[in-house]
């Protein structure tokens, strides 16, 4: 039988050590043995095994120290967990730590080659799992790369030249010539537009996000979204308000992706709307939470599109000439924005009536590692 597969045994007692060696090299597995379990680790590290036994009781550093360290140097080795029948409880407690599975002494040396062969199993899967994670990863950062540059930049050289013949730079042309060109400028400045949008929301990164927090006042930032969307909401005669208490607490975010949740709202609660209508931020405080709502008595929707409308690209109009134009990529930015800042978004909307966008966020900020490899077991 041609096993080559490395096993590492770190056990204290010789002979549980001995035993293992026996029973897997009979087999084919490649095996290496520790008293210790710093001694272990340092073989984990020099010879690379798949499978790793450690036994939960030994002198100095313990079983459930060792096994932290193993899926800290790498999280696809497998570790089981030898043990005496009084430390079941702790086993159980080891697999909770990422342990695969435990043996209980004494064994046979088929049990122990029964619950290596399982394990190997197990790590062929987490093995092909990593490596589909990382091929789709290459596949979505080689689209990233091709819309943002084999397609952004084409179309922004084209706007630019556009403007040139727009502006009556490069001689005159016909009414008629004009009035299809501006079309076309309008045409083409949306979908670098939507170009942008998805970019952004591919290569958001909640981590790194939060990461570069600071103290932020969201009372100031709703006050700036406010002033650059007041010109907007004036030319449909919509009223564009702000209510909040003389002071709030700072919160800890990023004040880009903040004045994006704003806008976002904001816009929308102008878009969707008619003329004469009103939109409504209102902010407020609980022990937990500063909530933010974004209210309007636009044309709202029906109940059925409320938990679709996160989704990317998801309209409650799909068509393509819906009477208000947009990409059905910016309350899925919203989400995830407001999830990095450990916060939820929710909507109330009654069609004709309007909606309501209520996000509470934390005032105390606590990261959540989403830790890819993790989130695929
Ligand atoms: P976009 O506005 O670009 O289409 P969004 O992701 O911002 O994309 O919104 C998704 C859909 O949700 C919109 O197409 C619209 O149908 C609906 N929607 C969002 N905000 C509102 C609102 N304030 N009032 C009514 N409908 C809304």
């Amino acid at each position: 039988m041609a096993n080559k597969e490395r096993i590492l045994v770190i056990d204290d007692e010789e002979v549980i050590r001995d035993s293992c060696t026996q029973a897997l090299t009979k087999v084919g597995y490649v095996v290496k043995s520790a008293e210790d379990a710093d001694k272990g680790l340092e073989l984990v590290k020099s010879f690379n095994p798949g499978i790793v036994l450690v036994d939960l009781k030994m002198p100095g550093k313990s079983g459930i120290e060792a096994l932290e360290e193993i899926q800290n140097i790498d999280p696809n080795i497998i570790k089981i967990v030898i043990t005496g029948f009084a430390t079941v409880s702790s086993a159980i407690d080891a697999m909770k730590k990422g342990a695969y599975d435990f043996i209980p002494k004494p064994f046979t040396p088929e049990e122990i080659r029964v619950i290596v062969a399982r394990g190997l199993e197990r790590r062929q899967l987490l093995l092909e799992s990593e490596a589909l994670r990382l091929e789709q990863e290459r596949t979505r950062q080689n689209m990233i790369s091709l819309v943002s540059h084999e397609f952004r930049a084409p179309l922004a050289a084209t706007i630019q030249y556009l403007e040139v013949i727009l502006g009556g730079m490069a001689g005159d042309i016909s009414p008629e010539a004009k009035e299809m060109m501006e079309r076309c400028d309008v045409r083409l400045r949306e979908m670098l537009e939507l170009l942008g949008r998805w970019i952004s929301l591919a290569i958001f990164d909640a981590d790194k996000l939060s990461e570069n927090f600071t103290d932020i006042s969201l009372k100031d930032i709703a006050s700036e979204s406010i002033e650059v969307l007041k010109s907007t909401a004036e030319e449909k005669k919509i009223s564009l308000t702000l209510d909040s208490p003389e002071s709030l607490p700072t919160i800890k975010g990023n004040k880009v992706s903040i004045g994006e949740i704003f806008n976002n709202l904001i816009s929308n609660g102008i878009k969707y709307n008619k003329e004469g209508g009103w939109v409504k931020v209102r902010l407020s405080e609980t022990d937990e939470y500063i909530s933010v709502t974004v209210s309007d008595n636009g044309m709202g929707m029906d109940h059925e599109h409320l938990s679709k409308i996160f989704d990317e690209f998801y309209r409650v109009d799909g068509r393509r000439n819906a009477p208000v134009k947009g990409s059905g990529l910016g309350l899925s930015i919203v989400k995830k924005m407001v999830n990095a800042h450990g916060g939820t978004i929710d909507v109330e909307s009654e069609t004709g009536k309007g909606s309501t966008f209520k996000i509470d966020f934390p005032k105390v900020f606590e990261p959540k590692h989403s830790d890819k490899k993790e989130e695929d077991r």
